[in-house]
């Protein structure tokens, strides 16, 4: 029960590792896990898959690009379970549909769900920590586009992804002392993404794989017990790092 005593809120948990994260959150003893994205019916059934296997999950719609959407789904989860203690920023997008690698508006929609999302998220997140005074846990979903560039992807995905890798590093320093981690989690080839383009083609994984020594894709479970880790007490000398699952992609 590695989760016991703790709530967790998760953007984007409505599908793929922030949906496989939810369920094992609410595996391991989670008090309460809010499911949020823009996705109602989809998040809706992970809620309702969660409760039937015994857990307790509720949902409510999040658009992490709207900074009032984000105060109330904080607000919501602190007056109706009591605290937040672990905030799962996961909601993403991805880069690899556009044929305009520099499009502007590509660009703007990648920083603004992205960074822009995640910064938000940490905003209110962590001042509802503070408030509270209890030590709290962030997560944010970065990847190895946060740590290395690609040939074939909008830049702006590379922008976020980094952007995240460094908010996280300065966050983890200014909060420290309030009892708060901060950490970032960087997948490597998963599961394509809903949004994912010329990346979920076969032929292009199969040519990515060349260069993964662990020679396979990861799976959804495989990112959300890197998170699971951060979120829990085992991780509690643990801030300000950078946790990649990519099967030694950016290792060679
Ligand atoms: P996914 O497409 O299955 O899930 C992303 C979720 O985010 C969806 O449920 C979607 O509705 C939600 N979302 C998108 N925009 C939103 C918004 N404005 N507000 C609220 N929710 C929104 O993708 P995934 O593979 O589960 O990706 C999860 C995270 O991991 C993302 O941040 C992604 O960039 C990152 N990542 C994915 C991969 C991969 O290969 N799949 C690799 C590295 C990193």
């Amino acid at each position: 029960m590695r989760m016991k005593n703790k709530v967790a809120l998760i953007s984007g948990a409505s599908s793929g590792m922030g949906a496989a994260t939810a369920r094992l959150f609410a595996r391991e003893g989670a008090k309460a896990v809010v499911v949020a994205d823009l996705l109602d019916k989809e998040g809706e059934a992970v809620v309702a898959e969660i409760k039937k296997a015994g857990g307790t999950a509720s949902y409510i719609h999040l658009d992490v690009t709207d900074e009032a959407n984000w105060k109330a789904a904080v607000d919501k989860t602190v007056a109706d379970q009591g605290s937040l203690d672990v905030l799962v920023n996961n909601a993403g997008i991805s880069g690899s549909a556009e044929q305009d690698l520099y499009d502007t508006a590509a660009w703007n929609r990648l920083m603004g769900i992205n960074a822009t999302g995640v910064f938000f998220g940490m905003k209110h997140g962590i001042a509802a920590m503070k408030k509270a005074g209890t030590r709290g846990s962030v997560i944010n979903l970065s990847s190895v586009s946060g740590i290395v560039g690609q040939g074939n992807i909008h830049v702006g995905y590379n922008a976020s992804k980094g952007a995240v890798r460094l908010i996280t590093k300065a966050a983890a320093a200014q909060h420290g002392r309030d009892g708060i981690r901060i950490n970032s989690v960087h997948p490597g080839l998963m599961p394509p993404m809903r949004t994912s383009g010329r990346t979920a083609d076969p032929a292009t994984r199969a040519k990515t794989l060349k260069g993964v020594p662990l020679g396979r894709a990861g799976e959804v479970d495989e990112v959300a017990y890197a998170i699971l880790f951060l979120a829990s007490d085992e991780s509690s000398y643990v801030t300000g790092a950078e946790l990649v699952v990519d099967g030694g992609w950016t290792a060679v």
